[in-house]
């Protein structure tokens, strides 16, 4: 129960990583902020058993994350209910797989101010609070496409290596000031992120749906697993100890061997 009495904010945490992560920081203690689209009956049982994991708070908020006023409001909202961030998980994005002579210009625009705006809007909001409590925890999930490309994901490649940039920038900035800033890089995790974007591949390569998950998917991670959604809350978590007060500015791969190759 390290965690007890700290509040975390998870963005994109209606499912996925990030109700992973959310989780797995409520088992240790802290309040909890789920953020997100989906169902509002489905959204609420997972805020109620969130609360059953941490003893305390769960808070759910809607905020859009492609508006800056509303990552504002949902700071606001957390200081005055929850006494604000001391662990922000940049997590919430979105992919659109297409070759770059028909990418639609408004899926670039939805994929950078999601995947990379709202994480710059979110840490400049978390900080101060941080500052004041001498203590904090940012991290982000950005992907093995922080650090390699693949084909046909060029506003994602770009918004991910963006955020591994903004990652080790503000970790430079804060490092004396008891606050890390680390991203984690997952490979492929079995999420409906990565199940949504298999019709377009399959359309955009000319592939069946095997196809896709064996010989695109997990060509290049040498493990031959998808990733698990725990495996990535387990180093989130991690993260959050003592013990890895000096991890920061780091970006972190659980990829499977990826992009050891
Ligand atoms: P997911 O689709 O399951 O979850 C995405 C979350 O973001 C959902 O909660 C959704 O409601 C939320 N969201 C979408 N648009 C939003 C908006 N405008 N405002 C607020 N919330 C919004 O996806 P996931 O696979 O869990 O992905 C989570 C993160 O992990 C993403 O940043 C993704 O790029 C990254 N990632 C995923 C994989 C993978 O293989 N699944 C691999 C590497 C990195």
């Amino acid at each position: 129960m390290h965690l007890k009495g700290k509040t975390a904010l998870v963005t994109g945490s209606t499912s996925g990583i990030g109700l992973g992560i959310a989780k797995a920081l409520a088992v240790h203690g802290a309040n909890i902020i789920i953020n997100g689209f989906g169902d509002a009956d489905a959204i609420e049982a997972e805020r109620k058993a969130l609360e059953e994991l941490n003893g305390g708070k769960a808070a759910y908020d809607s905020a859009d994350l492609t508006k800056p006023a509303a990552i504002e409001a949902m700071f606001a909202r957390a200081e005055a209910d929850m006494g604000g961030v001391d662990i922000l998980v940049n997590n919430a994005g979105t992919q659109f797989v297409s070759p770059i002579e028909d990418f639609p210009a408004e899926k670039w625009d939805l994929i950078l101010a999601l995947n990379l705006s709202s994480a710059f809007h979110a840490i400049r909001l978390a900080v101060p609070g941080m500052r004041k409590k001498k203590w904090g925890r940012i991290i982000a999930t950005a992907s093995a496409h922080s650090l390699v490309a693949s084909p046909f994901k060029s506003a994602y490649v770009a918004a991910k290596h963006g955020l591994a940039g903004l990652t080790k920038a503000v970790a430079l900035e804060v490092a004396d000031a008891g606050i890390t800033v680390n991203c984690i890089s997952p490979g492929y995790v079995w999420t409906p992120l990565v199940e949504n974007q298999i019709p377009d591949t399959m359309k955009a390569r000319g592939l069946t749906r095997e196809q896709v998950i064996n010989d695109v998917l997990l060509a290049g991670q040498p493990t031959k697993q998808f990733v698990t959604v725990e495996q990535v809350a387990a180093l989130a978590a991690f993260l959050t100890r003592d013990e890895a007060a000096n991890i920061t500015g780091a970006n972190l791969s659980v990829d499977g061997g990826w992009t050891a190759a």
